[in-house]
């Protein structure tokens, strides 16, 4: 079965496509209006070692993605630590797959021995029996010296080769990493798209018209997506990064996109030039979703009944949610995975007492709504959050609860603050529609309720540390001890 997709706006006509990475791994900065039109001023990725967020290897985050891809082979080319800490992580979050490796060392780098040892590793693995596409990684080595893999054939035996340079200097987090081999696969799609009848979706073509969704999120998000989209007469697309090359297609066929995580710049760029219109926020509490459907609604041309009928059957279930599951406490919450401020959105209509949303993913044109939200309701909102920010939040507001990265919640909890960590705690459930009302709800309900149980152990530690505490004290706090 084949589609073919039509009415792709023109290509940027500069050397590096809208979107593309550089040698550095940079995407090239442009900034798209609400109707996907190139315009404004840019936004300027951060790239400089001192300006760093402080995350883990961005690499990660585009190995991560070719792993879940299937017929996809995964290549890194950099230092061995770095490749030996990158394999070790995917494997830890349960990639089954080998990862390809070429080694290097001071002769093969200086002399572009390197290079042609890449393109050897390309043409052996290049199976078209087992794969659709070939990912090849530069560390921060090879990205620094150049090694270029935008020289490697485009195609070998009819799989397609995608090099890419994520390097630390120059790709601020893994979460960006994502975006830069989602937009390089979907440039590529485009580009055969363009040329003539490709692939049609595995489950064949839907039969309604179609809102592709950017982000990695929670299973049952995309479930969720799908069933706020139907009284609109829409359906949800592809989500990218997708797992197929296939849906790549898919997802470009569609008649809209939606940014639901805002860090995907070089995919929505993609979209733009392919002329479809992108959303950006996410329906995420009760404005949220209201203001959501009605972007949604504004970029497919969807009419006003139809729009007020998905309002019907949604807000009111959102609203009933959200009540049936207050949180109380104050809060401060910091993360890496770009879901940031969605998720600050839900904790302010849940009751909570947000102070600071702290992310280490930059400003986009796709969170600005929730930005903005958020200020609008006291929140402080600070893009390229640094740990020393993220602490200094902490300091200052003394919440009840604190959500953060590893080293954020072990501060809190060194002070005896009740703390979660956002990406497997938070950024792992559902936070879409009624579902991620309730859902979020619970789990920082049990943390916040753990606090006697924080006052117990500091107790009995500060004692432990040579603090003048009683024992009675100890007892007192946890109800036991003879
Ligand atoms: S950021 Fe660069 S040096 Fe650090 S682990 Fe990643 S590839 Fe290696």
């Amino acid at each position: 079965m084949t589609q073919t997709l039509s009415k792709f706006a023109d290509t940027n006509d500069s050397d590096r496509p809208i979107g593309a990475p550089d040698g550095l791994g940079v995407v090239r900065p442009v900034v798209l209006g609400a109707t996907g039109q190139l315009s404004g001023e840019p936004e300027v990725r951060v790239a400089g070692a001192h300006d760093q967020p402080q995350s883990m290897c961005p690499a990660f985050g585009a190995l991560r993605v070719a792993l879940r891809m299937r017929r996809t082979a995964s290549v890194l080319v950099g230092s061995a630590c770095c490749v030996y800490g990158l394999t070790f992580t995917s494997h830890f979050y349960g990639a089954r797959r080998s990862v390809g490796y070429v080694p290097f060392d001071s002769e093969t780098l200086v002399t572009g021995k390197l290079f042609e040892d890449v393109r050897e590793a390309a043409y052996q693995l290049a199976d078209p029996e087992r794969y659709d596409a070939l990912v090849i990684i530069n560390l921060c080595v090879p990205s620094a010296s150049g090694v270029p893999l935008r020289l490697l054939p485009e195609s070998i035996n009819g799989v397609r080769i995608i090099g890419i340079d994520i390097p630390g200097f120059g790709v601020p987090t893994h979460a960006e990493a994502k975006d830069v081999l989602a937009a390089a696969m979907l440039r590529r799609a485009r580009q055969e798209a363009e040329q003539g009848p490709v692939q049609a979706p595995r489950g064949g073509r839907a039969t309604r018209p179609t809102v592709a969704l950017i982000g990695e999120m929670f299973p049952v998000d995309p479930v969720t997506l799908g069933m706020l989209l139907e009284p609109l007469g829409l359906a949800a697309g592809p989500v990218l990064p997708t797992r197929e090359w296939r849906e790549l297609y898919g997802a470009l066929a569609g008649v809209a996109a939606a940014a639901i995580h805002p860090q995907y710049t070089g995919v929505c760029n993609e979209f733009a030039v392919a002329g479809r219109p992108v959303v950006g926020s996410a329906p995420v509490g009760y404005e949220g979703t209201a203001a959501w459907l009605e972007g949604i609604a504004a970029a497919c041309g969807v009419s006003a009944a139809n729009l007020d009928a998905a309002k019907n059957r949604w807000l009111p279930a959102t609203r009933q949610a959200l009540a049936g599951a207050p949180i109380k406490g104050r809060i401060t919450l910091s993360g890496y995975e770009g879901s940031e401020l969605l998720v600050g959105r839900v904790l302010v209509e849940s009751g909570a007492d947000l102070r600071y949303v702290g992310t280490a993913c930059g400003r986009t044109p796709w969170s600005q709504q929730d930005c903005e939200w958020l200020q609008s309701k006291g929140v402080r909102v600070q893009y390229r959050a640094t740990l020393e920010q993220d602490l200094d939040a902490m300091a200052e507001f003394a919440p009840d609860l604190v959500i953060g990265t590893t080293p954020v919640v072990q501060k809190a909890k060194e002070a005896a603050t009740p703390a979660l960590y956002f990406t497997n705690l938070i950024s792992a459930r559902p936070l879409i529609g009624p579902a991620g009302a309730g859902s979020l709800a619970q789990v920082i309900n049990a943390a916040l309720a753990s606090r006697p149980r924080f006052d117990a152990m500091d107790a009995f530690f500060g004692a432990a540390h040579g603090l003048p505490v009683a024992l009675g004290t100890v007892r007192a706090a946890t109800g036991k001890g003879a």
